[in-house]
């Protein structure tokens, strides 16, 4: 999509150091971190929600829970101490950017309930 800040970072038209990259996903630190790691996981495919996933999306979406998280856990050093996954959607679900976004967030000891 032309005007999602997402689709720019992963077409390199944005540039930005990724964590990771693969044929179908990117990976990079978020902007505004909210603890020391905090990793934004961004399919390059526009895709604006998870409920927007389809059943073609199902390689994509295992492949990131499947493959993805556990190879940037372990690059950032947070698999064995673990780690937060959050994935805000919607309004009422915190979600800014309209492009699916997978946040690994990690290296403090997390909270719950969140805000
Ligand atoms: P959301 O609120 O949609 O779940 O998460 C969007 C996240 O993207 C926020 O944590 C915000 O800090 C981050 N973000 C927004 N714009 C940029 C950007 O241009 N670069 C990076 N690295 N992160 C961004
Ligand atoms: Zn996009």
């Amino acid at each position: 999509m032309s005007d999602c800040i997402f689709c720019k970072i992963a077409g390199g038209e944005i540039k930005t150091d990724f964590i990771y990259e693969d044929e179908t996903v990117v990976a990079f630190r978020d902007l505004n971190p909210q603890a020391p790691e905090h990793i934004l996981i961004v399919p390059k495919k526009h895709v604006a929600k998870i409920i927007d996933f389809s059943a073609d999306d199902k390689n994509l979406a295992a492949h990131i829970f499947v493959d993805v998280v556990e190879e940037i856990a372990k690059k950032i050093g947070v698999d064995e101490k673990g780690f937060r996954l959050v994935i805000n959607t919607g309004e009422e679900g915190g979600q800014t950017v309209g492009h699916l976004h997978v946040h690994l967030i990690g290296g403090r000891k997390m909270t719950w309930p969140p805000g």
